[in-house]
């Protein structure tokens, strides 16, 4: 059979339309114990809860997974919690792959845009983009020199803007700066940030 799903961890059970919506119910091929619990790693099934994640439209059809989620209480402390599920954010109701779909699109599109074309809310679009905005240049540092030199310069009969690193010298970062008009002495350099 053909694997609608493409989701290796999760296997196709039926689908149903639901007002317009397209409902895919789908099962783990394996269940994940929750982590985190005590060092005896042992749990008991407890019933299933259905729950719906969103995933990609198909042919501008909004679809949900439908998940029979397996519960678990664990044989030493008591504690319940579900299944893990490898393939799906479970904080946010949504597929991994669809997650990572808006975030791309959510730069592509004005958030508007990018909630339209998915069929999802705007707030879910910004809220997702937020979030991985924050991972990424939560790694970036910029890296700005202590003074930085700025000029309009005519070279090669093009009007140009030039930048730099004043202290450490014009040679080091680019061939421009071998141009005579481009040396340290046209540089103007920024006024200095007041001190306290
Ligand atoms: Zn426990």
């Amino acid at each position: 059979m053909t694997d609608l799903l493409r989701l290796s961890r999760l296997a196709f059970v039926d689908s149903y339309e639901e007002g317009g919506t397209l409902i895919v119910r789908a099962k783990s091929v394996r269940h994940h114990e929750p982590y985190g619990c005590c060092l005896l790693f042992s749990f008991s099934k407890m019933g299933t809860k259905a729950v719906r994640y969103c995933d990609h439209a198909i042919q501008g059809q909004p679809v949900w997974l439908e998940i029979k989620r397996q519960r678990f209480r664990c044989n030493s402390c008591g504690k319940v919690g579900y299944e893990v599920l490898p393939d799906i954010d479970t904080e946010r109701r949504i597929t991994k792959r669809f997650r990572e779909h808006l975030q791309k699109d959510a730069i592509k599109y004005p958030f508007t845009m990018a909630a339209e074309i998915n069929g999802v809310h705007e707030t879910l679009v910004r809220r997702v983009f937020d979030e991985h905005a924050k991972r990424v240049l939560g790694k970036y540092k910029p890296m700005l020199p202590r003074v930085l030199g700025m000029d309009e310069i005519y070279l090669h009969k093009k009007p140009r803007f030039v930048i730099g690193d004043i202290d450490q010298g014009y040679e080091s970062t680019g061939a421009y700066f071998e141009h005579e008009a481009l040396h340290p002495s046209h540089w103007m350099p920024l006024p200095p940030t007041p001190t306290e």
